[in-house]
């Protein structure tokens, strides 16, 4: 150990091990095979520069991204080391150059791109010299169920055991245990020591908002309108959200959009303007954040439902790396899932579809638009089933974007796909329901233990702390009703809560939707525990959820108004300027001509996407939209009948019929 610390010092130039580095470094340098799970920035590359150092050099590096292995190579080169790389970006000399320093054990680290492994003459120049250390970064890549798989890593398993006898380190920020098995399992990492750790962060509460899309604008106006809860970023799911709510904001506090629609240099003037201060929110699709060093972001907000609980992690985790307390706020509400599924189904149709698209391709070459007419598709959903069976093999795209028929192999991988990014979606939609800790349930996500003690800050652990919504005391009707369930409970001694509902509750009137958020409130006041238990029937695993008192909850028999907290008013920005739009939609008749016009698009969208025309949008909707006549998405929002799925699929057409029918 004072040997890896001595290295540490003098070749690594650092005054000491960040968390868990040490561990890791004494198990890769003792040449045990490991698997490395540390959030982005955690310093995984020590653990296997170190090592790989102690080990006498030779190390080969694996990494899938260009612009990663340049910049650590360039940072080792920087420290002294003998560092070489071999990607598609050099050229052949100094990869043949490479090739002889590996040969002749000059290197201490080499930089390869995956495919390279494909080659086997190049595998038998690495055979030369053996490897002293062998490092797999961004490893989640090799499995399906990662967040970014690549094909190119498939074969690393393969490949490897003809570089062994060499250990073998594979390193990775977001892995779930299942993504963390695939990985031991593919590299045949044998006796790996599993270091999963770092995903717990103490300063940070999350908080989890169920509330109406309409409203969410206003709410994150409220936070933000307090200085102490900035810099923040506002994370919202499509550009003309950002754009429409940055402008909100920007009203009251200094505030950018950062998404992908802007130029280069927009961009980057919002990304400087916010790192030094000078505007405290940028309101941001997923894009931004990514490699910015910025420490004492205090709030992060979502909108709207993240798609997934690795990038939702990342996103909070810019939150308070100064360790002073931060708040991450999650605004959903089922609406969301709807949404996320609605996509899911364009984006994931059933193999057979796909495979009508596979059929029609030839040796030849096709345009899209001529597949897409011979299929009877959009040339848009021909364009996204066309990438989507060219991502996983099934076709070839060249680049004048003629398509021709690939390998017949894609159906695994592409059924594999979708039901990955199927039980992502289930996954933020137990999360938000979820009456657990919040840091527990996420940390958990990652494979990280979890102790029984909860982050003592989150809406779950501690809900008067909450900066999104107040807290009350029930009403005597709701208090009847935990009593009520509190009574239940104690004399079955636990029970599945669909049962608890339908035979105490429902013929009562009280609905679904309002009994959930008692419940919740006695698990979140500790009064009843929630377990997931399953049962076999005919063959088939039923899942139920399942609640029983805890002690506490047991011994108090009459529960008094106090005990239970429910969730209350959520905060409002101080002055309200909500005009009667939606008034307008009923009370001004719809012009004949433009509820025409309307009627006459509809007909069209329905032809092409091939469903009936309600399917498109409802006639009390059109004349809602033909009375308000919105100029713009905002407007266009407030309309009934306008959710958040129509207003992406088709607000800007709806608004191009308007805007010629401006005369009427
Ligand atoms: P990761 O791969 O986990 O995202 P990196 O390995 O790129 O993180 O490390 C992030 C940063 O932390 C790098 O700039 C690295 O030089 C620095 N770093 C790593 N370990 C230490 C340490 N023990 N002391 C100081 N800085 C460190
Ligand atoms: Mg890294």
């Amino acid at each position: 150990m004072s040997d890896l610390r001595a290295i540490l010092h003098e070749r690594f130039g650092f005054g000491d091990f960040r968390p868990h580095q040490a561990e890791a470094c004494e198990v890769v340098a003792e040449g045990r095979d490991a698997l490395l799970v540390m959030p982005t920035g955690a310093g995984k590359s020590l653990c296997y520069q170190l090592p790989g150092v102690a080990r006498g050099g030779n190390v080969l590096v694996v990494s899938p991204l260009i612009a990663l292995m340049e910049d650590q190579a360039t940072k080792l080169a920087q420290q002294g080391f003998k560092v070489a790389r071999i990607h598609s970006g050099r050229h052949r000399d100094e990869a043949n150059q490479a090739c002889l320093d590996w040969r002749d054990g000059e290197l201490d680290f080499l930089f390869i791109a995956p495919e390279r492994l494909r080659n086997g003459g190049f595998i038998k120049w690495l055979q030369k010299r053996p490897a002293g250390l062998i490092a797999i970064d961004e490893a989640h890549c090799i499995s399906h169920w990662g967040h970014d798989f690549r094909p190119e890593y498939r074969m690393l398993g393969a490949r490897l055991a003809e570089l062994r006898p060499a250990p073998v380190i594979a390193l990775t920020a977001t892995a779930t245990p299942r993504v963390q098995q695939d990985i031991v399992d593919q590299l045949s990492l044998k006796d790996c020591k599993r270091l999963i750790h770092g995903f717990r962060r103490d300063n940070l509460g999350i908080e989890v908002l169920d509330i109406k899309p309409s409203q969410r604008a206003d709410a994150a106006l409220a936070l933000l309108a307090e200085g102490e809860r900035l810099p923040a970023i506002v994370y919202v799911p499509t550009r003309k959200e950002c754009d429409s709510l940055a402008g909100q904001i920007a009203a009251k506090v200094p505030c950018l959009p950062y998404h992908a629609g802007l130029s280069g240099a927009e961009r980057d003037r919002a990304q400087s303007a916010f790192i030094v201060g000078d505007v405290p929110v940028i309101v941001a699709t997923i894009a931004f954040g990514m490699g910015i060093d910025k420490a004492d972001i205090r709030t992060i907000i979502h909108t709207a439902l993240p798609s997934s609980l690795e990038g939702y992690y990342q996103e909070i985790g810019r939150a308070g790396r100064d360790g002073k307390p931060s708040r991450a706020v999650l605004m959903w509400g089922w609406n969301d899932r709807r949404i996320h599924e609605h996509f899911f189904e364009r984006d994931y149709p059933p193999v057979a579809e796909m495979r009508e698209l596979y059929n029609a391709l030839n040796e030849r070459g096709q345009s899209v638009d001529a597949l897409a007419a011979d299929l009877g598709l959009r040339g848009d959903d021909a364009q996204r089933r066309l990438g989507k069976l060219a991502g996983h093999g099934g076709a070839w795209i060249d680049a004048d974007g003629y398509a021709t028929r690939g390998d017949d192999t894609w159906t695994e991988p592409y059924t594999l796909h979708a039901a990955h990014k199927r039980e992502q979606l289930d996954r933020v939609v137990a999360f938000a329901q979820g009456n657990t800790c919040r840091m527990n349930a996420l940390v958990a996500h990652f494979g990280e233990r979890v102790g029984a003690v909860g982050c003592g800050r989150c809406d779950i652990c501690a809900p008067t702390g909450c900066i999104a919504r107040s807290f009350r005391e029930p009403n005597e009707t709701e208090l009847a009703h935990l009593q009520r369930i509190t009574e239940v409970l104690r004399v079955s001694g636990g029970m599945s809560t669909g049962k608890i509902y339908r035979d105490y509750f429902e013929e009562g009137g009280l609905s679904r939707r309002d009994f959930e958020p008692l419940l919740a409130a006695l698990e979140q006041n500790g009064l009843v525990e929630t377990s997931n238990e399953a049962f076999e029937k005919d063959g088939r695993e039923i899942q139920y959820r399942k609640a029983a008192l805890t002690q506490v909850g047991y011994e108090l028999i009459t529960l008094p108004a106090d005990a239970v907290m429910l969730p209350g008013e959520i905060k409002q920005p101080a002055k309200k300027k909500r005009a009667a739009k939606t008034a307008a939609a009923h009370n001004v008749d719809a012009p004949a001509d433009v509820v025409e016009a309307l009627k006459a698009w509809r007909l069209q969208e329905a032809k092409a996407a091939g469903v009936p025309a309600y399917r498109i949008m409802g006639n009390k909707t059109l004349d809602a939209v033909a009375a308000a006549r919105p100029g713009n998405l905002d407007a266009l929002a407030e309309v009934h009948g306008i959710g958040p799925a129509k207003l992406e699929l088709y607000g800007e057409a709806l608004l191009r019929v308007l805007r010629e029918h401006r005369g009427g």
